[in-house]
């Protein structure tokens, strides 16, 4: 059977229009929902990251603001400025831009965003309600990925899923998500002696290591469901993921391409994690 290529790119547009509506509902209370990025140093690839949220908040009437501190700003005064866009009125989400410079405790940094605001579920109380199984903000990528899935009727009860990656942003709320829709889970890292082991014997396969085409048709169970998160640049300037699509999509009988997967996903959840923080803060406000 040909295997079916999983569109982010058009289910992301559909969920990005679907939230118009509810843009509309919050400016007819005279509310615009507001996203704060704030982005320490200059690293280019964060940049064209910031400026592609920027630019999807601006299509989806969502106001936001670029925050940026030099590199060497000292934790003292990024602090100062989350905790001023936490007592702001006018910003409803805020996100850190990580990586954050080595030298700074991201958990410090993280832990200081108001988890009212938290759109990127990163903040130890919302990782928290996830882990217990009543999630409020759910990490961008592994909640886009979950929309794949429902969107195509794929379901995770009682499938084996094997998630490739074991960090904060990906792989562990990734687990978390596909352990709470009922699959067993196994999740494997840099040090898993034999990783073909584990993931032929995926049903569902979401690979998060940041390895380019590391993972290659002999280690995919014929008719998985294989997700591919990795974004990596390579030498020659082009993206690729940390699937080897070629021969993978071959195996699989459903496969996300890279680009046009999973990364328009996280953008589109991105956008609704900021409307639905601005929705629950207008509630909260006027007793709704
Ligand atoms: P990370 O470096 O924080 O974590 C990578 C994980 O993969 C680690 O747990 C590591 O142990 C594991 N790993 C590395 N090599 C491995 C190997 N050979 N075998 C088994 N496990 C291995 O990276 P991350 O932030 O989780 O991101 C992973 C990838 O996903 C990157 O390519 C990143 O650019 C991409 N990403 C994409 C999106 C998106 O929107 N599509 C969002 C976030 C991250």
């Amino acid at each position: 059977m040909p295997t079916h290529i999983l569109d982010g790119r058009a289910l992301s547009r559909a969920l990005r229009a679907r939230l118009t509506p509810r843009v509309e509902a919050l400016a007819a209370k005279g509310v615009r929902p507001g996203l704060a990025v704030l982005q320490v140093g200059s690293d280019p690839a964060s940049g064209i990251y910031v400026r592609n949220k920027v630019k999807a908040c601006t299509e989806a009437r969502i106001e936001s603001a670029h925050v940026e501190l030099p590199g060497d700003a000292d934790e003292g005064d990024i602090l100062e400025r989350i905790r001023a866009l936490n007592s702001d009125r006018r910003v409803h989400g805020i996100l850190v831009q990580l990586p954050l410079p080595p030298r700074l405790a991201a958990d410090r940094i993280l832990g200081a965003v108001d988890p009212s605001k938290d759109v990127d579920g990163f903040h130890p109380f919302n990782v928290g309600l996830l882990t217990i199984g009543i999630p409020r903000f759910v990490p961008c990528t592994p909640l886009g990925v979950m929309r794949l899935l429902a969107h195509e009727n794929i379901r995770a009860e009682g499938r084996h899923a094997v998630v490739v990656g074991r960090s904060n942003i990906v792989g562990k709320p990734m687990a978390l998500l596909l352990l709470q829709k009922g699959a067993t889970v196994t999740i494997c890292n840099s040090k898993t002696p034999d990783l073909g082991d584990m993931t032929r014997q995926a049903e569902i396969l979401v690979v998060a290591a940041g390895r380019p085409k590391l993972v290659t048709a002999g280690m995919v169970r014929p008719g998985a469901v294989v997700i591919d998160v990795g974004i990596n640049r390579l030498p020659d300037g082009t993206v690729a993921g940390d699937v080897d699509f070629e021969s993978v999509s071959q195996a699989a009988s459903h496969i996300t391409p890279v680009p046009g997967g999973v990364g328009p996903m996280t953008i589109a959840m991105l956008l609704e994690n900021t409307v639905l923080a601005c929705e629950r803060l207008f509630d909260a406000r006027h007793g709704g």
